[in-house]
C-alpha cells in the first residue's frame, strides 16, 4: 500500500501539473478536446478521492461507514473515467458527428454515469485487509465495476475497428493501443485485487493522450495547416480567375487595338481620323489597366516571382530609350540620356522587372511634363561581384505637393486632378514598381517641388557576371513593312474575330496567308504536305491546346518556325512559352511594332 500511495501522490503531482499547462494554453473547442479537458478533471478527483480513501482507511478503521462511502465514491470516479474515455473514443471514430449526434452521445453518458453510480451506491462492498498497511475493497459493487469497464473496451474496440479508415486519416491510431494496454490491466487487476493498477493506468493514459493525440499545441497546429490548405486552394482560384479574365478581356480588346490600328493606315477624313486615334489611346489605356490589375493582384498573392537570368543592362536601357522616344510623340520636351559606361556587360537578375520599374517612372515623367525636358541617368556602384544601379528619373513637370508623396505609392491614388484631367492613368503603376522594388531589395526615393519637377531615383543591387558577353541587340522604334509576298504564314486560332485581325495586321506584307481554327486542322494541313514558313499559334483552344499542338508537330518533326500567341498575357508567359520550346511569342492584342519584328526575323530574305 506504500508504494500505491507513493504513485498515487506522484501522480497527483502530475495531473496538477497538466491541468495547469492544459488550461493555461490556448485551445480548440472541439468535442475531444472539451471531453479530454473533463477526463483530466476527473483524473484530478480520481486521485484526490484515493488519497482520502488511503487516509480513512489508515486512520479511521473503525468508521466501516465511512471507509465504504469514501470507497465507493472512489469507485464512481473511476467510472466517470471509463465513460468519458468511452465517450472520447466514439466521438472520435464517428465519421459525420452532427450537434445532433453529439447531444445524443452527451445524453447517453449521463444517463448510463447515473444508473452505474446509483448501481455502485447500493451494490455491497467489502473491505479486506491483508495487514494493517495493505488493503483491498471488493464485492458486487467493485465487480460490477469491472463488468462495465469490460463493456466500455468491447464497445470502443468495435467503434474504433468498424471506422479504422476515419481513425487513421485523424492520427488517433495510439488510442487503439491504449484501450489494448487498459484491457490487459483489467485482467491482471482482476485476478489480484491488491495491485491497485487501475488509477496508475488511468493516469499514464490521461499523460499518453496529452502528449499524443490531444496536446493543444498540436491541435492548433493541425488547425493552422487546414487554415493554410484553404486559404491556398483560395488563391489559386485566384489565380486561375485572374488568367481567364486576362484571356477574356483581352480578346475583344485584341479586335479594338487591330482594328483601330489598321484603320489609321486608311485615308480617312481627319475627324474620323481623330476618332481612331482616342479608340487607340482608350484601347490602350483599358490594357494597361487590366496589366496593372493582374500585377497587383499578383503580388498581393504572393504569386509574382523574381526570375533571375543573365542579360545586358545596355540592352535594357536602349529598349526604354526607345520606348520613351515613342511615347514622348509630338511633345516638345528635351530627353536627355547618361549610362554609365562601367556598368559591367552581364548581369544577373530580373531584367523585365527592372524595365517595367524603369518605364513606369519614364512614362509617368513624359506624361506628367508638359514642357522643358526629361532626363534618364544611370550610374552604377560596383563592390566585389555586386553591382548597384542607380536609375535616377528626373522631369521639369507640374511636381507633387509634399502632403502627397507619403501617399504616391498607394493603388489607385492619384493627384491634382484638376491639372490632370486630360492625362489617363491607373494610380496603379507607382504602387506596383515599388513592390517589384520591394521584392528586388531595392530602394526608391522621390524628390519633388510642386509646380518645379520630381525625380525618383531607384538602386538596386545586381549580381555581375563575370567573363561573358551578351550581344547588344539593335533597337528597332519604328516599323518598317517589306514584300513577303513570296511566304506562306499559317494562322492557328479558334476565335475568327482573332484570324480576321492577325490577316488584318498581315497584309501589309502581302503574306499568303492561311487560317485554320483548330489544332487538328493544323496538324492536317502540314501533315497534307503544304509549306509554311512561320506558324502563329494562339494557345487558349478548346480540345487541343496551342501548347499540345505543337508538341504534336515537334513528334512529327516538323521544323517550321512557330510563334505562340496568347491573349493570356500574363507576366512570366513568354518564358513559359519559350521554355516548351516556341521560337517566339507574341501577345495579343498585337503590337504592330512586335509583329514586324518577327516578320523581318523570319520571313525577310
Ligand atoms: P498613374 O500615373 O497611372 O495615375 P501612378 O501610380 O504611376 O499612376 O502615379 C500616381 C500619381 O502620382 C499620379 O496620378 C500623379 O498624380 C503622381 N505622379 C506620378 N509621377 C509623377 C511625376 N513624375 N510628376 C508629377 N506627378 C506624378
Amino acid at each position: 500500500m506504500g508504494a500505491t500511495i507513493f504513485l498515487n501522490i506522484i501522480s497527483l503531482i502530475y495531473i496538477i501539473l497538466l491541468v495547469f499547462v492544459f488550461f493555461s494554453k490556448e485551445r480548440i473547442s472541439k468535442p475531444e478536446n472539451k471531453i479530454f479537458s473533463y477526463i483530466l478533471l476527473v483524473s484530478l478527483i480520481e486521485l484526490l478521492s484515493g488519497l482520502l480513501l488511503y487516509i480513512t482507511m489508515v486512520n479511521f478503521q473503525q468508521y466501516l461507514e465511512l471507509n465504504v462511502l469514501v470507497n465507493k465514491f472512489y469507485l464512481i470516479a473511476m467510472l466517470s473515467w471509463i465513460l468519458l474515455f468511452t465517450q472520447y473514443t466514439v466521438v472520435i471514430s464517428i465519421k459525420n458527428l452532427t450537434d445532433q449526434k453529439l447531444k445524443n452521445i452527451n445524453y447517453i453518458f449521463w444517463i448510463l454515469l447515473f444508473i452505474f453510480s446509483i448501481l455502485i451506491l447500493l451494490l455491497p462492498l467489502q473491505l479486506s485487509y491483508i495487514d494493517s498497511e495493505l488493503m483491498y475493497s471488493e464485492g458486487s459493487a467493485v465487480d460490477a465495476l469491472y463488468g462495465i469497464s469490460s463493456i466500455c473496451i468491447i464497445v470502443m474496440l468495435i467503434c474504433l475497428i468498424l471506422n479504422i479508415k476515419q481513425v487513421i486519416n485523424k492520427k488517433y491510431m495510439p488510442l487503439l493501443c491504449y484501450i489494448v494496454l487498459g484491457s490487459i490491466a483489467l485482467f491482471i487487476q482482476q485476478s489480484n485485487p491488491e495491485l491497485f493498477l487501475i488509477t496508475p493506468l488511468e493516469m499514464f493514459l490521461t499523460y499518453l493522450m496529452y502528449f499524443t493525440i490531444e496536446n493543444p499545441d498540436v491541435k492548433m497546429i493541425e488547425q493552422l495547416n487546414i487554415a493554410r490548405d484553404t486559404a491556398e486552394k483560395a488563391n489559386q482560384a485566384k489565380s486561375e480567375f485572374l488568367s481567364n479574365m486576362s484571356h477574356e478581356i483581352r480578346t475583344p480588346l485584341n479586335a479594338i487595338v487591330g482594328f483601330s490600328q489598321a484603320l489609321q493606315e486608311e485615308d480617312l477624313p481627319p475627324n474620323a481620323m481623330e476618332e481612331v486615334k482616342d479608340i487607340v489611346s482608350a484601347s490602350n489605356s483599358l490594357l494597361e489597366l487590366v496589366n496593372g490589375i493582374l500585377d497587383i493582384s499578383k503580388i498581393e498573392a504572393n504569386k509574382l516571382e523574381i526570375v533571375n537570368t543573365e542579360y545586358s543592362f545596355k540592352n535594357v536601357f536602349n529598349d526604354l530609350v526607345a520606348l520613351t522616344r515613342a511615347r514622348l510623340g509630338e511633345k516638345p520636351l528635351d530627353l536627355r540620356i547618361s549610362y554609365d559606361e562601367s556598368i559591367p556587360n552581364v548581369l544577373y537578375g530580373d531584367h523585365s522587372r527592372i524595365k517595367q520599374i524603369i518605364l513606369n517612372l519614364l512614362t509617368n515623367a513624359v506624361k506628367y511634363t508638359k514642357e522643358g525636358y526629361v532626363e534618364f541617368k544611370v550610374s552604377s556602384v560596383i563592390q566585389g561581384d555586386v553591382c548597384r544601379l542607380i536609375v535616377s528619373v528626373e522631369d521639369s513637370g507640374i511636381g507633387i505637393k509634399n502632403e502627397n508623396i507619403d501617399k504616391l505609392f498607394t493603388k489607385f491614388e492619384r493627384f491634382d486632378l484638376e491639372q490632370n484631367i486630360t492625362i489617363e492613368g491607373t494610380g496603379l503603376g507607382l504602387a506596383i514598381t515599388k513592390k517589384l522594388v520591394d521584392l528586388m531589395n531595392g530602394k526608391i526615393v522621390v524628390q519633388s517641388v510642386y509646380g518645379k519637377g520630381s525625380k525618383f531615383t531607384v538602386a538596386i543591387d545586381q549580381k555581375i557576371v563575370a567573363g561573358k558577353e551578351v550581344s547588344v541587340e539593335d533597337h528597332q522604334t519604328e516599323i518598317e513593312i517589306f514584300d513577303a509576298s513570296d511566304k506562306k504564314i499559317l494562322v492557328v486560332d479558334d476565335n475568327k474575330i482573332n484570324l480576321k485581325v492577325a490577316t488584318r495586321l498581315l497584309s501589309n506584307y502581302n503574306v499568303q496567308i492561311e487560317m485554320v481554327e483548330s489544332g487538328f486542322e493544323c496538324i492536317e494541313k502540314i501533315e497534307a504536305g503544304v509549306h509554311y514558313d512561320l506558324i502563329l499559334m494562339d494557345d487558349m483552344m478548346p480540345k487541343m491546346s496551342g501548347v499540345e499542338t505543337f508538341h504534336k508537330l515537334q513528334e512529327k518533326g516538323v521544323t517550321i518556325p512557330c510563334v505562340a500567341l496568347t491573349a493570356n498575357a500574363i507576366s512570366g508567359m513568354k518564358e513559359k512559352y519559350l521554355n516548351v520550346g516556341f521560337n517566339d511569342y507574341l501577345s495579343k492584342p498585337i503590337d504592330k511594332l512586335e509583329l514586324n519584328i518577327i516578320m523581318k526575323k523570319y520571313l525577310r530574305k
